[in-house]
């Protein structure tokens, strides 16, 4: 493996693996000494067309060339045919773009708020989340997430977030009071361990937001543009949200995010109530323009679906093979999750010394999300290196024992 010069003037928030890439090839990143990794983490879930796909470096090279920013105070005709696409493929009428997820969770949650002052109820603010979840890092989207290890030494949680257990009905019923404005849910969880949550769930959580008028909004960060086989995770369930928050792979790398609404929804967001500066430049626009021309092209998604299928089967014989090792194969789609009887930063670990990138994640999971234009002959070799990562894993796990 490369070595890496050491001392850094990064703020040291990140335990970074030690090797460094210098380009990409579709499924492949190149390390700075040349070394080819097969990358199954795509950044956390963002490179989604893989890495230097041609479409996105066209898009990319030609917009840049032109314009990159102009601000929102003009008209943004890239922007404006980026989120016509959006919305006609989706639940949505209207688009919101911001620059990450935690920033399109932010729009979502003042969009849903602003919508209860708006109808008449300003007592109404509070949000139900749930056990898990993973929101962002922001200082409403760690309240959001709820979870100590993101909350402690920040000061004092920022009021009206509830969270209750994943899959309770009744808790959600008990949980909603006269201050609750809205239910913000991963449709599946992923930083919290690739957890599903049932259809039956999500649409029992529409019951109940139509029911006490509260909002329904949908994190779709990761499991969002075509991640699960389908362009949003919603569509396997048969119910849409009000709201829903995309970011991760929609711009296949370039950093941007967008918060999705219904017409009604998104009412209370008129002119000069929410801004962003850099939201939607048409730099962005473009590369996600790009994006959907890829993902929303015929029998592209039902290829990642099919892909999925062949890819979690080949991991179930894995399991079958490494019972000592992995206990669970779960997932949809592109976004799979191997539960691990081992820390799984340390399966992580062993995966990078056979040169494939995998990304940990909580319940002792460790995260497979390849790019979405990942070849059959690709995960046949991305369950060779697993196969060897397990029997490395195992090996040293015999050697302490004796
Ligand atoms: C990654 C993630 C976020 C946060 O996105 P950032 O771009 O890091 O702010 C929010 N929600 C979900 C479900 C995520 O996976």
């Amino acid at each position: 493996m490369d070595s890496v010069e050491t001392t850094s003037a990064i703020v040291p928030t990140y335990a970074r693996a030690n090797v460094a890439f210098d380009r990409g090839e579709g499924c492949w990143l190149i390390s700075t000494g040349g070394e080819r990794y097969l990358d199954f983490g795509a950044g956390i879930a963002v490179t989604s067309v893989g890495h230097a796909h041609p479409h996105m470096v066209e898009a990319l090279t030609r917009q840049g060339s032109k314009v990159w920013h102009i601000s929102n105070l003009y008209q943004n005709p890239e922007g404006e045919r980026f989120a016509r696409r959006l919305a006609d493929a989706t639940f949505a009428d209207l688009v919101f773009f911001t620059n990450s997820g935690a920033e399109a969770n932010e729009a979502a949650i003042k969009m849903a708020r602003r919508r209860q002052w708006i109808g008449g109820h300003p007592e109404r603010y509070r949000v139900l989340t749930f056990e898990g979840a993973f929101h962002g890092r922001t200082l409403a989207t760690i309240a959001a997430g709820g979870q100590k290890k993101y909350l402690e030494g920040f000061g004092p949680k920022v009021e009206g977030f509830d969270q209750i257990p994943l899959g309770d009905l009744e808790a959600v019923e008990a949980a909603i009071g006269p201050e609750t404005a809205a239910i913000l849910i991963e449709p599946i969880q992923g930083e919290g361990g690739v957890r599903m949550v049932a259809a039956a769930f999500l649409r029992g959580l529409r019951e109940i937001c139509d029911r006490r008028e509260l909002l329904l909004i949908f994190d779709e960060v990761q499991t969002g543009v075509g991640r699960t086989g389908r362009f949003f995770a919603y569509e396997h369930a048969g119910v849409h949200p009000d709201i829903l928050t995309s970011a991760k792979g929609i711009g296949g790398g370039f950093p941007m995010s967008a918060c999705l609404a219904t017409a009604d929804a998104a009412r209370g967001l008129t002119v000069g109530v929410h801004g962003t500066t850099f939201g939607g430049s048409p730099l962005a626009m473009a590369v996600g323009n790009a994006t959907l021309d890829i993902v929303l092209a015929p029998g592209f998604l039902e290829r990642v679906a099919e892909l999925g299928l062949l890819f979690r089967q080949r991991l179930a014989e894995l399991k079958d093979r490494h019972p000592g090792l992995i206990e669970e194969v779960r997932g949809e789609g592109l976004m799979v999750g191997l539960k691990l009887r081992i820390p799984p930063g340390d399966f992580a670990a062993a995966a990078l010394r056979e040169k494939l990138l995998l990304i940990p994640a909580g319940d002792n999971v460790v995260r497979i999300l390849p790019p979405l234009v990942v070849s059959e002959a690709e995960i046949a070799e991305g369950i060779r290196r697993l196969d060897a990562a397990c029997a490395a894993v195992e090996e040293r796990l015999a050697v302490a024992v004796n």
